[in-house]
């Protein structure tokens, strides 16, 4: 599908760029550095923006501030020495009929022969009122800008141009030639005159209004409108979520037709012994997402299920019914989690829940003993543990479950679907699958990411809750704030404080964890049991410190965002946010939910001397709202997804064209036409390779489509 006949010879758009006229080693190797080696990766470099030239706008009608292109006749042209290097300034005056506007050109002698009044001239800049000009205009931070020649009617100077991002070495001038000789290269000048040949299954494009692929391709180069532009985007993007929808529902159909999964009975006896030793009842929420994880248990299809529910919204809970109902059916069932400090924490509520109904339960994560990790292996393999708690480290080669029932992966946006798939490979039939998820990703990330998964969400938090109030303070206020600490931690209470930074660096004048927790311990919280935990630290340290703010013998502690997911201590009420604007809004609001875990009123404090607006707003949105799914939408307008979570570890993949923001029509269209492919039991061999070119990881699962 990618072959383009040319001159008898087949052009590959996976060739390299050097196939190319004007393209040699030197280009390339600068293309290279923007990840364009293959012509398909050229053909996708989508502009960034697009000036607009298609319309001149007579100066009389200029508005001070906005862009816009005029066109008219030299009047006169003046030029200036300035500066001490005697830079040369050369003004034209150009009058169209309506009004006068002057253009300048900085340290161009060479356009002086050229500026010649009676010359035709196009130009294209932000306008503003010439100073001291007497009703004149200015065309200043110029664009563009085109002397006609006699003959020209200047037509060919009008029209939308593309904007490409460009770096040293290959300028704008550069990106729109090169496009432009591989658009003419890829025309094979027969039929429709476009030889980029459609990859859509016969129909699709017909059905939902879509450009042909090769007009898609040269209008979003060059487009001859703002309509044939808006159509070509909507057709790439389109054509980019449809293969991953495709992708995704293979994914999903695979898993479910080409094998069994396990089939599960109702509950029974143990699961009755578990479920009465829960130390509270389930909320209508959490009743109804047991109610749908049971049903795929109980069915031969294997489960595949993502628990949406916010911080504290009772996800471990599910977890643990699921994994008894496996056990009952003599499976073992494994559980992953994204930290040690998790995973530890997981496996003690386990023990603890799980007491007295003979269940083993097993920790395994890197930093167990050889001798340890080598009896627990023996024991997976044998049967003879029936829930694995852990980490990655559940991942590696040794770990081979003599019967695995269900997997289940908490916070799982810290992993990526290819992890997800090896722990799914280990049994025989396969086993049923539950993600859980605090991050309260908008519906069209979830299609995108997880669109293989059928989606239950735990809306409400549990009773009984008191709302933890934000405020935003100035840094001024620390003493007031460490002084509240203080109180609380000589009642019994405990705090966090987070700063963005481990230790002191010399670029960034921020406070590190590590500064603070000095100044505390010897200033302010003299005498109060502090303690430090960051990403650097030993596993072993990390958790001894862990565990001793656990046990409530450390009130105060400092840290870096290791805290950020799931650890739940109720008697904390206090969260200290350092440099808060340093963090997204996501992340603050995961922070957040490390307080008002218990009953006990709970303040969190967010310190920022940041005065952008964008600080500010989401500041102030995080201290209105506790809605996490809210704040989650609120991140992602305002920082995009590449910085919402790191794309890469989020298994989200790279999109070219299409936004999973704004484009949710497109998407939810492009998923119903995959949807209807797939039904139609239509040829998808089409898409195995487009995918496998595309996003290697996250599609190297599906097999003979
Ligand atoms: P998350 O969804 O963030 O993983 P957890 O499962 O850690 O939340 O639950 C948070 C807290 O709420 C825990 O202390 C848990 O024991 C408690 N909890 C969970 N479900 C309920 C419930 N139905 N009623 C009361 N407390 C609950
Ligand atoms: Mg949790």
């Amino acid at each position: 599908m990618f072959f383009v006949k040319r001159k008898g010879r087949a052009m590959n758009l996976l060739d390299s760029i050097q196939c190319l006229k004007g393209i040699g080693p030197k280009k390339a190797k600068l293309l290279q550095k923007l990840g364009i080696t293959t012509l398909y990766d050229l053909l996708t470099y989508y502009p960034k923006s697009y000036e607009d030239q298609s319309a001149v706008t007579p100066i009389a009608q200029l508005a001070p501030g906005e862009r816009a292109t005029i066109a008219g006749t030299i009047m006169n042209v003046a030029e200036k020495q300035a500066g001490r290097r005697r830079m040369t300034i050369l003004t034209a005056l150009v009058g169209d009929g309506t009004g006068f506007a002057r253009v300048t050109w900085f340290n161009q002698p060479f356009l002086k022969p050229k500026l010649k009044a009676g010359r035709r001239l196009f130009v294209t800049g932000k306008a503003a009122y010439a100073y001291g000009g007497r009703g004149q205009m200015e065309i200043s931070q110029m664009q563009s800008y085109a002397l006609l020649d006699e003959q020209e009617d200047g037509a060919g100077h009008l029209g939308i141009f593309p904007v490409y991002a460009a770096t040293d070495g290959l300028n704008q001038t550069f990106f729109r030639k090169t496009m432009q000789t591989l658009l003419a290269a890829l025309d094979d000048g027969e039929g429709s005159g476009f030889a980029l040949s459609e990859v859509l299954p016969q129909g699709v494009a017909a059905r939902y209004h879509l450009l042909p692929r090769g007009a898609a391709f040269h209008a979003i180069h060059f487009p001859k409108d703002a309509d044939e532009l808006r159509e070509a985007r909507r057709r790439l993007a389109f054509e980019e979520l449809y293969l991953i929808q495709c992708g995704l529902l293979l994914l999903k159909k695979q898993a479910r037709e080409k094998q069994k999964g396990v089939r599960h009975l109702a509950c029974s006896t143990l699961f009755r012994q578990a479920f009465s030793q829960l130390p509270f009842q389930l909320t209508d929420d959490q009743a109804a997402v047991w109610q749908d994880i049971c049903r795929n248990m109980e069915s031969d299809t294997p489960m595949r299920r993502l628990v949406q529910g916010d911080v504290g919204s009772g996800k471990t809970v599910l977890a643990l019914l699921a994994l008894v109902k496996t056990v009952e059916n003599g499976f073992q069932g494994a559980l992953m989690a994204p930290t040690e400090i998790l995973a530890r924490q997981h496996y003690e509520t386990f023990t603890k829940q799980l007491a007295g109904t003979g269940i083993r339960v097993g920790f395994l994560s890197g930093h167990i003993t050889a001798k340890e990790k080598r009896e627990l292996y023996e024991r997976i393999a044998s049967h003879d543990v029936d829930i694995v708690i852990g980490t990655h480290a559940l991942l590696q080669e040794g770990v081979q479950f003599a019967a695995l029932g269900l997997a289940v992966t908490d916070e799982q946006h810290r992993f990526g679907v290819a992890q997800r798939s090896t722990l799914e490979k280990q049994g025989t039939a396969l086993p049923d699958v539950l993600v859980m998820t605090a991050t309260p990703i908008p519906r069209t990330m979830t299609l995108t990411v997880y669109g293989d998964l059928d989606v239950s969400q735990v809306r409400h938090l549990p009773p009984g809750r008191k709302p933890v109030r934000t405020f935003v303070r100035t840094t001024d206020r620390r003493p007031l704030i460490y002084k509240y600490v203080r109180t609380q931690a000589e009642a019994g209470r405990q705090s966090y404080v987070v700063c963005p930074l481990v230790e002191q660096s010399d670029e960034q004048d921020l406070p590190s964890a590590e500064e603070v927790y000095d100044e505390l311990r010897y200033g302010i919280l003299r005498g109060i049991p502090c303690g430090l935990v960051h990403g650097r630290m030993k596993d072993a340290e990390k958790e001894a410190v862990m565990q001793a703010f656990y046990e409530n013998r450390i009130r105060v502690l400092v840290s870096t965002t290791v805290i950020e997911v799931g650890v739940n201590v109720p008697n904390a009420t206090t969260l200290v946010v350092e440099h808060a604007d340093r963090f997204g809004l996501a992340q603050l609001h995961q922070l957040r939910g490390r307080i008002g875990r218990g009953d006990l009123a709970s303040y969190c404090i967010l310190v920022s001397d940041s005065k952008t607006d964008t600080a500010r707003e989401r500041l102030s949105i995080l201290a209105a709202t506790q809605d996490g799914f809210q704040l989650a939408e609120e991140d992602l307008r305002l920082r995009g997804p590449g910085q919402f979570f790191g794309a890469r570890q989020h298994g989200l993949p790279d999109l070219k064209i299409a936004d999973v923001l704004r484009d949710t029509d497109i998407l939810l269209e492009a998923r119903q036409a995959a949807q209807e492919t797939l039904g139609r039991q239509e040829d998808l061999s089409f898409v195995r390779p487009i995918l496998a070119s595309h996003y290697k990881e996250q599609f190297e699962h599906i097999t003979d489509v």
